[in-house]
């Protein structure tokens, strides 16, 4: 039994909805699904009547993007309870901060002469947490970019000049939120934003896991955070991290996690819940 514990729905910058994506999961013959979208769990509900229906397991999650020392950082949270109403104020909140992070990005590409209006941003978003992938479709579909990659590279990569940085939480804050929702806090694709060195920090902050399985983790960088973990006691996750097709497939499926990590992430979730420990 297989698990795939990283992905976006079109409730954040992914394409598929959630019943597309727990379709894929039943052809894939997955186990257990987790959804978690950028700053969002909007599409959880939907994704939990689907999984019910497809007679698969759902854990509710969202991706949060945080920071440490001034390098971004994402942090996932799971089973997180969704109607938590701290929570909800947060997301709203760094939603609205995506919402004016589009507005000012299309003003850089204006200045640059690039005819992007935020309207069609938004229009093609139609979600609550937009964010920069948004932009680059709408630039290849108003015919100004020939491919994501070249709105990526040309414009919108950190450091571009249309990238305008975006009001994060620090990482600690990231974990007290997960945790006071109900949630277990896991480091994600740490490999790619290579920020070993504060792991320890972020253990003594709360951290429960990292994400040691993902798609840009070679064999070496998984073994690697694997003994991580082992090190510091954490948990395990792994995920595709699917935003829906990429190279003409969807990712769902490409990495499979043995469920056994997911009965441990669910026996350290029965702990927390238990008084006494938090
Ligand atoms: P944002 O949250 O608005 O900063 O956008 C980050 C998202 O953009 C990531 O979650 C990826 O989905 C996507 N992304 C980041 N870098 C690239 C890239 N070079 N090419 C395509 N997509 C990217
Ligand atoms: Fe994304
Ligand atoms: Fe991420
Ligand atoms: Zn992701």
């Amino acid at each position: 039994m297989f698990a795939d514990l990283h992905l976006h729905s079109h409730f954040s910058d992914g394409t598929y909805a959630p019943e597309e994506i727990v379709a894929h999961g039943a052809r894939f013959g997955l186990a257990a699904l987790a959804l978690t979208d950028h700053d969002s769990v909007e599409g959880c509900a939907r994704m939990a009547v689907a999984c019910e229906a497809a007679g698969i397991e759902f854990i509710p999650g969202a991706e949060l993007t945080a920071e440490q020392a001034g390098n971004e950082l994402h942090l996932l949270g799971y089973f997180l309870d969704t109607h938590n109403t701290k929570l909800f104020a947060e997301l709203t909140k760094f939603q609205t901060v995506r919402q004016n992070r589009i507005r000012e990005m299309v003003a850089q590409l204006n200045k640059l002469n690039v005819p992007l209006s935020a309207d069609a941003v938004f229009a093609l978003a139609n979600c609550r947490s937009p964010g920069r992938p948004h932009v680059a479709r709408a630039l290849v579909n108003a015919g100004l970019c020939r491919s994501l990659d070249e709105a990526f590279e040309r414009f919108l990569k950190k450091n571009r000049p249309a990238w305008v940085p975006k009001l994060k939480m620090s990482a600690l804050d990231a974990i007290e939120l997960i945790h006071q929702a109900g949630g277990l806090a896991v480091m994600a694709h740490p490999g790619l934003n290579r920020m070993d060195e504060i792991i320890p920090e972020l253990v003594d902050a709360g951290l429960d896991g990292i994400e040691c399985f993902h798609t840009k983790h070679s064999p070496a960088t998984a073994a690697r955070y694997l003994a991580l973990a082992a090190k510091f006691q954490l948990l395990v996750t792994g995920g595709s991290d699917c935003h829906g097709l990429s190279k003409g497939k969807p990712l769902i499926g490409t990495v499979k996690l043995d469920y056994a990590y997911v009965e441990k992430l669910k026996v350290a979730r029965r702990k927390a819940a238990e008084p006494l420990n938090r």
